[in-house]
């Protein structure tokens, strides 16, 4: 018995004492790490993270790039914009949701690696415009059911990190998702508008007159922070409310938009041989 006893133990101490001898492969690119970290992305797959959204076109308001000023009416706005004038004040995004940027992001948030949180605020600080003022910064919430399966909500790490950076104040408690709402991608505007009803609670005249920041990790069709931005001017009682977030959904690689391929480890491995 005492042999069956012992293997479990073993077992672990040796997965214990291998890590901290062998550091790990990077969880971006399979490459072995090559030193020991509490990051477990090499710097690689960091330093290619860290690649600023390039457009010659944007919309004044949501900062949405584009591959010719077509689209954008004489004010310069977008569509989706125009389309929707009490949404957000203005929406600025690190990069697009795409490549090592976007590994990066799955790694923190599925593979939850939190302490990526101080690296990837680094991005939000650099995508901060220096020329806005902000009274408080609020992160864009999750279902408390979300949360739960997840461990930690991702815009709540980015956002205390871009409070301390700052000195701008951090209310983690501005926003409340009452309701689950399924994804956004492929919808309709109609139903993205219906689908995003009622999913936030605010208090009443909670931040008068104050221009809010929303921190979030990515902004897809941005119909979800447009619905809280709406009832924090409504119910909240802001005068502005913007949204920062390290990646942005980009119209301009449409022909990418699908899920993410699993990324297997065969194809790890053959990375890491590579
Ligand atoms: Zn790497
Ligand atoms: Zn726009």
């Amino acid at each position: 018995m005492a042999g069956v006893a012992l293997r479990p133990a073993r077992t672990a101490f040796h997965g214990l004492f291998s890590r901290l001898i062998f550091p790990d492969n990077c969880r971006c690119c399979a490459k072995p790490l090559q030193k020991l970290t509490r990051i477990p992305v090499c710097q690689e797959c960091l330093d290619l993270a860290a690649c600023p959204i390039e457009a010659e076109y944007q919309c004044a308001r949501c900062r949405a790039p584009f591959l010719n000023p077509e689209t954008l009416n004489d004010d310069g706005i977008c569509p989706a914009c125009h389309a929707e004038p009490e949404g957000l004040d203005y929406a600025w995004s690190y990069g697009s949701y795409d490549g090592t940027l976007r590994r990066l992001i799955h790694v923190y948030k599925y593979e939850r690696v939190d302490t990526l949180a101080g690296p990837l605020a680094r991005l939000l600080i650099d995508a901060l415009p220096r020329d806005e003022q902000f009274d408080l910064i609020a992160p864009m919430p999750l279902h408390w059911r979300k949360q739960w399966d997840r461990g930690f909500n991702q815009a709540d790490l980015l956002a205390r990190e871009v409070a301390d950076w700052t000195g701008i104040p951090y209310e983690g408690r501005l926003l409340r998702r009452v309701k689950a709402s399924p994804a956004q991608a492929g919808l309709s505007f109609a139903a993205r508008q219906s689908n995003v009803k009622g999913v936030f609670r605010v208090r009443r005249n909670s931040v008068p007159g104050k221009h809010v920041l929303l921190i979030d990790d990515v902004l897809t069709t941005g119909a979800t922070a447009a619905s809280a931005a709406r009832l924090l001017r409504r119910t909240g009682g802001a005068s502005r409310v913007s949204i920062l977030t390290l990646a942005r959904a980009d119209r301009r690689f449409a022909w990418k938009v699908g899920p993410e391929p699993i990324y297997t480890k065969k194809r790890a491995a053959r990375a890491a041989g590579a």
